[in-house]
């Protein structure tokens, strides 16, 4: 199959990867001139696991290239995957479609056969019907089909995500267009068995905000459990483990932290509630998930404060993790951007070390000095921050740490350090839902 992909970004760029190390042949399309240099200098725009191997396997053996101009990608293409950003709407927390449907116009204007049109972006329902209008409006005799597709990856683990999925929605009525995306997904369904799930086009494009929207109420559930857990003396990841070992609830998506951020769940969840309010439908357990999350981000830098005894001011704090999650550079909606914000707030200096969303934060984190090491930050600091998970910090060494701070005090807001270990090496652990000590 010949398939072009609109948008290299996070998803495009490993979906196209992902497709052409299936044995399509696959052009990458970004009006993002940069991208396209650094990709065409085997170089990635974005920190993904194992994507440059996966990317000059593909370019070395011919199936895999990468482009500005639209219309060399979408000639006598198969399927053109519309794989572009669908941020907030600046002000009113509506999916920005603007993109997509400008995606969709070029792609029409360049079409030189029957092609299926496949949304990839995350878009709310009714979006496919606008593509679709849009393509016949421009392209009246093209014979284009319009297909949801979304994508459920997680940066960090995107490749194997992709690779080995739970399922793939394709939401469409028609036949031909159907058996273009078995033809597509068919390596994936031989070697894993993956299930290919046929949904009407509009419910396609409502399962991939549904399942981010359930997961983010899963997480901030289990977060305001972990606030309770502090106040009665419980522990959290005990109460995780113990409702996550009932199959009814599954034990992922169960650990309490600093709350969730990142490029999908904020902007994601915000635009359901727009759907929903348009359509006189109000989601009252996502309005208060949105709501408590916001909320706690800001409360976590709170508790920072707190655990060095209530005044931040003159005081340094380090951070560690700033990424939004481990393994990835992406730094959209990071907690990290909102605990910081409260800790300068308080009249604190921050110093920070991440290994790999320096380059994206240091724009969004003015006054935040950047370190060369986990100690390094922690050098005369007054309180050690854990904010992101990187593998990195799951080894400190923690009597090395208590001496280099000027105050031995750790706050581990992903829970990574047991009280024991962090007592032996002469810290005091502030944890999250973790029963207090005394
Ligand atoms: P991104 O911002 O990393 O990439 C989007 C790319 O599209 C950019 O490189 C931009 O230059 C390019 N672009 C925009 N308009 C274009 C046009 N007309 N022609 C060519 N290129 C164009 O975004 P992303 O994180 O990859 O997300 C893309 C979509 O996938 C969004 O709808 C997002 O919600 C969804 N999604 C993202 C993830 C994730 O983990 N990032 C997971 C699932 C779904």
């Amino acid at each position: 199959m010949r398939i072009a992909m609109i948008g290299t970004g996070y998803v495009g760029l490993v979906s196209g990867a992902c497709f052409s190390d299936f044995g399509h042949e696959v052009v990458c399309v970004d009006k993002d001139a940069r991208k396209i240099e650094l990709l065409h200098q085997n170089v990635m725009p974005i920190y993904e696991p194992g994507l440059a191997e996966l990317v000059a396997s593909n370019v070395k053996a011919g199936r895999l290239s990468f482009t500005t101009d639209l219309a060399e990608g979408v000639r006598d293409a198969d399927a053109v995957f519309i794989a572009v950003g669908t941020p907030s709407r600046r002000g009113d927390g509506h999916a920005d479609l603007s993109y997509v449907y400008a995606a969709a116009r070029e792609i029409a204007e360049n079409l030189t056969g029957p092609s299926v049109i496949v949304t990839k972006s995350t878009v709310p329902v009714g979006t496919g019907d606008e593509v679709e209008r849009i393509i016949a409006e421009v392209a009246p005799t093209s014979g284009a089909k319009v297909v949801s597709n979304p994508e459920f990856l997680r940066e960090g683990a995107a490749i194997e995500d992709f690779k080995r999925p739970d399922r793939v929605v394709v939401g469409t009525d028609d036949e031909d267009a159907r058996q273009v995306m078995r033809d597509i997904y068919r390596p994936l369904s031989l070697n894993q068995g993956a299930p290919l799930l046929f949904t009407g086009r509009r419910t396609s494009e409502l399962i991939k905000y549904a399942a981010n929207a359930f997961l983010a109420v899963k997480i901030t559930f289990i977060n305001e459990i972990a606030d309770l857990c502090e106040s009665v003396g419980a522990d959290v990841q005990e109460v995780s483990r113990g409702i996550g070992m009932d199959n009814r609830i599954g034990g992922k998506f169960l650990h309490a932290g600093p709350g969730y951020g990142g490029s999908c769940f904020p902007k994601d969840t915000l635009a359901l509630l727009k759907t929903a309010a348009d359509n006189e439908t109000p989601l009252r357990i996502v309005e208060a998930t949105v709501q408590v999350n916001d909320n706690r981000k800001r409360a976590m830098g709170r508790k920072v404060i707190k655990a060095m005894g209530g005044d931040a001011h003159g005081k340094t704090v380090a951070v560690l993790g700033l990424t939004f999650k481990p393994n990835t550079d992406d730094m959209r909606d990071a907690p990290s951007l909102s605990v910081i914000a409260a800790l300068q707030d308080a009249g604190a200096t921050v110093r920070a070390y991440d290994p790999e969303g320096v380059e994206q934060a240091r724009p969004m984190l003015p006054g935040v000095e950047f370190s060369a090491s986990p100690y390094a930050a922690a050098e005369g600091a007054d309180a050690l921050v854990i904010v992101t998970e990187w593998d990195e910090f799951r080894a400190l060494d923690l009597g090395r740490m208590a001496k280099t701070l000027r105050t031995p005090l750790l706050v581990d807001l992903r829970n990574i350090y047991p009280a024991a270990e962090a007592e032996r090496a002469g810290l005091e652990l502030v944890s999250v839902g973790k029963p207090r000590k005394g």
